[in-house]
């Protein structure tokens, strides 16, 4: 059986970086017949971890994560959509994981450690939530309650696969084989695993502000573009220009294909002849520009059409929401169970516990 399992922190608008990164590895996956089951899982738990003082943001990007799911393409009737916190079985499987990891482990998962830094916490270090470095080991039980066997995420969420890995492993030996054993799925394309922020930093984030929404409009989207770091020493036209570091070509990796040339740019044949002609100079940084703005565009105006729509009908949005959850409360109530019983704390639902007394009552 093959099951996914990916979600979205609620923390704002989802952005390109989460396009090129997972959501359009999610529509394929979702197209194709070789998996049984998807789950998206709105990530509103995780997202209070560092926005406890901030609840507001957390409710307001639920739907707006929400809008972004069907605008590109994800379908309520083969995925199924959950929010996190509505679901009972997570908090009690994070509890029995809490005892299979130690404190330095945690501290040394990378994501976190970087994480930590990311968001600034008042007095730095000492400030950070127990709630938040524990974060790994929710995620570990969002996976595994669904059994997800597969995790289409970004590079920097592999750390967290790892974890989710060795807490799986730890269980089955301890107790007994319930857990399934998640794989990441990451995009193949280079740059889609971390795509950088259009300041050229990294990681295309939505807490640093440096992100081209999927719902952002023609107008921003020029804006942004025309914004963007290009190569400092690609001064006067002729000068050579570099491609390494310069978030335009990285774009056009993530998003541009052959056909986009034929229509927009017929000059060149693809992405290779382009980047020699700029490597070699004489070609303006405008241009490119106006080619990326095409290419992205393409992609982005079917997106903010499929927005719109569902804008206006955001209590059905609402409802496949509150469908999806409860499908996913089922799911999870069973593993629960099944882990309960592999624990052995299961004193009322099994009479094994009842039969036991009575043995040791009788020796
Ligand atoms: P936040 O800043 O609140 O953490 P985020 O932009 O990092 O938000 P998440 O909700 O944490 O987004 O990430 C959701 C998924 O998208 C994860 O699988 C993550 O790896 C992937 N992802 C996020 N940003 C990028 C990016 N720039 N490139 C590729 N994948 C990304
Ligand atoms: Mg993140």
């Amino acid at each position: 059986m093959n099951t996914i399992l990916t979600g979205d922190r609620p923390t704002g608008k989802l952005h390109i970086g989460h396009y090129v990164g997972s959501l359009r590895e999610r529509v394929k996956l979702q197209n194709e017949s070789e998996y049984d089951q998807m789950l998206i899982m709105i990530a509103d738990t995780q997202a209070l971890t560092d926005n406890y003082g901030n609840v507001q943001k957390v409710r307001d990007n639920v739907i707006e994560v929400m809008l972004d799911y069907l605008s590109v393409g994800l379908d309520p009737k083969k995925t199924i959509f959950f929010v996190q916190s509505d679901i009972r079985a997570l908090p009690e499987l994070t509890m029995y994981y809490m005892n299979l990891v130690t404190l330095p482990r945690l501290l040394r998962n990378p994501t976190v450690k970087s994480e930590i830094k990311l968001r600034g916490f008042d007095d730095g270090e000492k400030g950070v939530p127990v709630g938040f470095v524990n974060y790994p080991i929710s995620q570990a039980a969002d996976i595994t309650a669904f059994k997800a066997n597969i995790v289409p995420v970004g590079e920097d969420q592999l750390p967290m696969l790892e974890q989710a890995r060795e807490i799986v492993k730890s269980f089955n030996n301890l107790y007994k084989e319930v857990l399934i054993l998640p794989n990441p799925k990451l995009p193949e394309n280079e740059v889609c695993k971390r795509l950088p922020g259009i300041d050229g930093s990294a990681k295309m984030s939505k807490s640093l502000g440096n992100c081209i929404y999927l719902s952002d409009t023609e107008e921003e989207l020029k804006k942004k573009i025309r914004q963007m770091y290009t190569d400092p020493t690609h001064i006067k036209l002729e000068d050579p220009g570099h491609i390494e570091g310069n978030v335009v070509f990285t774009y056009l990796d993530a998003f541009c294909t052959d056909e986009h040339f034929k229509t927009y740019w017929s000059e060149y044949k693809n992405l290779d002849e382009l980047k020699n002609h700029y490597k070699r100079g004489g070609l303006g940084d405008a241009k490119i520009k106006n080619f990326l703005f095409e290419v992205l565009n393409d992609t982005l105006k079917p997106i903010r059409e499929k927005r719109a729509y569902y804008e206006q009908r955001l209590e059905e949005v609402l409802q496949i929401l509150e469908e999806g959850t409860k499908t996913a409360n089922q799911i999870a109530d069973k593993t629960l169970k099944e882990v309960k019983d592999a624990i052995g704390i299961n004193y009322f639902e099994n009479s094994n516990y009842l039969k036991e007394l009575i043995n040791k009552g009788e020796k």
